[in-house]
């Protein structure tokens, strides 16, 4: 016990850690910045019928468009963005983007109304009190039916009040907006949050579907997995496909949906546009 000494271990550290704090303080001026000049934006990867080989939505991704570093991707700084108050206003921002997109694209003839676009919605902004009433006023001011969008939870955006997040789901799938339960069978209660929120699809997470033609387990857990939102009647998106092996293996069950580097990338908007919204929707 004498030889304890309790400001050592702030000594070693302390220069690494005076670093670290400037990183984030950094980052954190950077993105206020970054909403304000709007320099957040969105990419669209495409979702398919595997069997229909059909486009049935969208998925909308944030990107940094960085004055100087260029385009960063969500990995250098969602988590940072998602605990911090800043998700609130900018995940606002980016849904509005997205509805003025699909409105555009209406505009234009070229927005099928089957078509779903989905956007993350994080922890903080399902529990802001206005979330349901921040929603509805974008799809007012874009004159859009609730059916456009397609909102993407993970089991822990429902950790802390389940009772408050099922509540506000219900109001805007009452407004046709639909749910998916995002990087499905990583968190650690999957089963339990399934059973309680009332999601319409359920994403299989990437983790599980890279290995499904060489690992027996994995291949297992995935036709479990398929087996119980069948039974539930949830549509099924399986996440990161990015071989023909593994969208082979997949086809041997019936109405998966794939979103993965295989069929394509996210696009930015307009070329997605381009590439997979018809002039005059025939589907
Ligand atoms: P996610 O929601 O699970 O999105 C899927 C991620 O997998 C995307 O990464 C996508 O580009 C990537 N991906 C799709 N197919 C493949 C593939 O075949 N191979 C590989 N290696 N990757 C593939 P991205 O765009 O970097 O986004 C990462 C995560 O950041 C998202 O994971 C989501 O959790 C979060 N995120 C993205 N946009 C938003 C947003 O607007 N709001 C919030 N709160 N989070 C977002
Ligand atoms: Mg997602
Ligand atoms: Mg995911
Ligand atoms: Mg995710």
């Amino acid at each position: 016990e004498a030889k304890r000494r309790p400001h050592g271990h702030y000594q070693v550290f302390e220069p690494q850690m005076a670093e670290e704090v400037n990183r984030l303080l950094q980052l954190e001026s950077d993105i206020r910045a970054a909403y304000q000049e709007h320099h957040f934006t969105f990419y669209l990867q495409p979702l398919i019928d595997l069997h229909a080989r059909v486009l049935v939505g969208a998925e909308a991704l944030i990107r940094w468009e960085h004055p100087t570093r260029g385009l960063v991707q969500p990995g250098a700084f969602i988590g940072f963005l998602e605990n911090s108050d800043m998700i609130n206003p900018v995940g606002l921002q980016l849904l509005d983007d997205v509805c003025q997109f699909i409105r555009r694209q209406k505009e234009l003839g070229r927005f099928p109304a089957e078509l779903r676009v989905a956007v993350n919605i994080s922890e903080r902004q399902l529990y802001d009190a206005d979330f349901v009433g921040k929603c509805l006023s974008v799809l007012h001011k874009y004159k859009l039916p609730g059916s456009c969008l397609e909102f993407e939870i993970t089991e822990g955006a429902a950790l802390h009040n389940i009772d408050e997040v099922v509540d506000k789901m219900r109001k805007l799938q009452n407004e046709g907006i639909t749910f998916a339960l995002d990087d499905f069978g990583t968190g650690y209660s999957s089963l339990s949050y399934l059973k309680r929120l009332p999601v319409n699809k359920i994403k299989i997470d990437k983790s599980f579907i890279d290995d499904i033609t060489i690992d027996p387990q994995d291949a297992a857990m995935v036709a479990s997995i398929i087996a119980i939102a069948s039974n539930m009647n949830l549509l099924i998106v399986a996440e990161g496909v990015e071989t023909d092996a593994q969208a082979q293996w997949l086809s041997q069950y019936e109405g998966i949906l794939i979103q993965g580097y295989l069929f394509d990338r996210p696009l930015q908007a307009q070329a997605f546009a381009q590439n997979y919204l018809p002039e005059s929707p025939t589907f």
